[in-house]
């Protein structure tokens, strides 16, 4: 398994970071939750006031332009007017009465005079003709006396907006300027006062528009009654739709657009130019102004029912000093609730460090402990606990507990198989030995016996040659007996001299090409062959590493074997290989005689034979020599029944040897 170094930035860290982040952010949004509605709370109890005082103005200019709106009307209706269209018809004398055009002058001027005494706040009251031409006007003077304007100095008014406008109108309706000054220099009008022009038509019995009612209202008279009942804290400003100060404590601020210069209400208080210019009808809440914070109130007054894009934008606004030191307040209230809260918040995330890290910390350093080999498992401290970290701990020593078991199990098991091992390895060594010892005397018993065996034929020999036929027939017929005995013996001693050596000469290994070495045998024999008309098949043969000699040795037993052992028909002998994975299998084919099953492992063992020697020659030490040779070369030998009888022996080889051969 990978290792994983354990990092420094443990479980305890992790849980403090998550609950600091998540108790840091909901502190945050409390806190900010909280202000602002407090906010909220605090600037509508002192926005209420101003609200009020707002209020009233708006519904006192209203009043105000409706009574110009109602009094224009009224003049409209007022019999003089048509006494003057009739009589101006006919020559200048009214037919209905007799009154002459004049008179019917002098009638209207005294109504519009009379309106003008009722009307501090008009300024100027006049009949226009059809035409744009003043046909009667009375006006307020400098000083407060009312005069009626000489026929002489009346004027052709048709191109100012508020007449043709007017001219337009059916019959009820008021026209209503917007509020500008009236900048008209003369000794008869007091110039630079703003004003609204309310006007509306009138026409004849028959319908036919015959001129204009126009009162000027004098609206700065109208700006001074209109400020509402607040305190001397409070500022008034009123402003067109665009923010142009109508109104303003500074009177050199008052229609700065009228004279040349600009006065914008959002110059002086940012925050309130969206509203201004904006839809919204109402406006409260603290902006920054020229003198520092200000509670400002505001609203939109449409007094023009006709235009919806003619009002009036009317703001009261107090100094919020007092209500910035309450916010502030508020503010540092939840700042300190807040810190309260971060420090429980600490406190809690401490304990829950405490009772579910620690003790987690604490199984996992004994779970590391326990890896590395110490079984000493202590959990009594948070082994009582009855949560899942004390399941954990108790689950963790049973584990453990099993571990230990296990594995004293296991070294118990390792040690009867090691003493089982030593035991092996102690019988194998003597087996060796004794094995060693064994083909060691045989060596020397075998090498040593051919010296006087040797003796034993020459001398029988010789008595053989020297007696022969010169003793009684019994004597010649023992003497055959013997010498045959010694010849065997001879045989059966190089025989074993020879498998002897195979065991105990080191492999002379080379590379030899096996094809050759059988084809170089089949020469030798090729005279025994053609006596039982013996046919050999030789198929693929490699070339291996191997001792030439004894890889010789084991052809010659075999091929040998495989004439000796045949059956009545001639010898067919077949002689190959394959390739098995890091091997070669050789196999020798023949038709022989064949071996029972249950004697083809018998036939390996040295002296092991299955026919007397009256009917097959041999020793029975061949193939015992053979399985010798394959071991040696670290192969195996074995014997199988051909398909149509005989036998097939099969033996693997080893491409290359090994550096120490077996
Ligand atoms: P020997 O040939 O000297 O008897 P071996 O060790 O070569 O001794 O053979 C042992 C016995 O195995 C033989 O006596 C024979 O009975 C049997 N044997 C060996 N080769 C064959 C063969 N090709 N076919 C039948 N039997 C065989």
């Amino acid at each position: 398994m990978k290792r994983i170094e354990p990092s420094a930035f443990g479980l305890a860290t992790k849980i403090a970071l998550a609950a600091g982040f998540i108790g840091l952010l909901s502190i945050v949004a409390l806190t900010a939750y909280i202000y602002s509605g407090s906010r909220d709370i605090l600037i509508e109890r002192d926005s209420e006031r101003l609200a009020r005082s707002v209020e009233v103005s708006a519904s006192r200019f209203n009043s105000r332009i409706e009574f110009g709106r109602q009094d224009t009307l009224l003049l409209a209706r007022t019999p003089p007017i048509l006494g003057i269209f009739r009589a101006s018809a006919r020559g200048g004398v009214d037919p209905l009465d007799g009154s002459t055009e004049r008179l019917w002058h002098d009638r209207l001027s005294t109504i519009f005079a009379g309106m003008l005494e009722a009307r501090p706040e008009y300024m100027q009251v006049r009949l226009i003709g059809a035409g744009g031409r003043e046909i009667v006007r009375v006006d307020r003077l400098r000083d407060g006396t009312l005069f009626r304007v000489p026929d002489n100095a009346l004027q052709q008014k048709i191109s100012r907006p508020y007449v043709h406008n007017a001219l337009k109108m059916a019959k009820g309706e008021v026209y209503l300027s917007r509020i500008d000054l009236n900048q008209e220099h003369g000794r008869i009008e007091v110039p630079n006062r703003p004003v609204i022009r309310a006007a509306t038509p009138v026409f004849s019995e028959a319908g036919e528009l015959l001129g204009i009612i126009v009162i000027n209202v004098d609206m700065g008279r109208i700006f001074d009654i209109i400020e509402g009942p607040g305190s001397s804290q409070i500022d008034f400003y009123l402003t067109n739709q665009d923010g142009d100060y109508l109104d303003h404590p500074e009177v050199g601020k008052r229609f700065g657009f009228e004279l040349g210069r600009r006065y914008l209400i959002q110059a002086e208080f940012p925050a309130l130019k969206g509203f201004v210019t904006g839809k919204a009808p109402e406006f409260a809440g603290i902006v920054n102004g020229p003198a520092g914070k200000v509670l400002a109130v505001a609203t939109k007054v449409h007094y023009d029912p006709n235009d919806t894009g003619h009002y009036v934008v009317i703001s009261e606004m107090s100094p919020a000093d007092e209500l910035a030191a309450s916010m502030a307040s508020v503010r540092n209230r939840a700042a300190l609730a807040a810190a309260v809260v971060l420090v429980l918040g600490l406190v809690a995330v401490a304990w829950l460090v405490k009772v579910l890290s620690r003790p987690l910390k604490e199984i996992s350093d004994m779970a590391v402990a326990v890896a590395h080999g110490d079984r000493r498992v202590d959990i009594q401290r948070i082994g009582t606990r009855r949560d899942e970290v004390g399941v954990l701990a108790r689950s963790f020593e049973t584990m453990v507990e099993k571990v230990d078991a296990r594995e004293e199990e296991l070294a118990a098991e390792k040690q009867k198989l090691e003493k089982a091992n030593e035991m092996l390895a102690r019988s194998n060594a003597k087996l060796t030995r004794s094995n060693q010892e064994l083909t060691q005397f045989a060596y020397v018993a075998s090498h040593d016996l051919q010296e006087p065996l040797r003796m034993v034929d020459s001398y029988m020999g010789l008595i053989e040659r020297r007696y022969k036929g010169k003793l009684d027939a019994d004597a010649d017929e023992f003497i055959g007996y013997a010498v045959d005995g010694a010849r065997r013996m001879k045989r059966l001693i190089n025989e074993l001299l020879s498998y002897s050596r195979v065991s105990n000469r080191p492999l002379n290994v080379r590379q030899v090409d096996t094809r050759a070495t059988v084809e170089g045998l089949l020469a030798m024999l090729r005279e025994q062959i053609e006596q039982v008309d013996g046919v050999v098949h030789i198929g693929s043969l490699p070339t291996i590493e191997a001792d030439a000699g004894q890889i010789e040795r084991l052809f010659t037993n075999l091929i040998g074997n495989a004439i000796k052992f045949r059956g009545n028909a001639p010898p067919r002998i077949r002689i190959s290989a394959k390739q098995t994975r890091d091997m070669w299998e050789f196999s020798v084919a023949d038709n022989g005689i064949g071996i029972e099953p249950e004697f083809r492992e018998k036939i390996f063992e040295i002296f092991a034979r299955l026919h007397s020697r009256e009917i097959y020659e041999g020793t029975g030490i061949g193939l015992a020599a053979c399985k010798r040779i394959v071991e040696l070369h670290g192969g195996t030998i074995w014997v199988e029944s051909a398909p149509n009888g005989g036998s097939i022996f099969r033996f693997t080889l080893p491409e290359q040897q090994d550096e120490e051969p077996v």
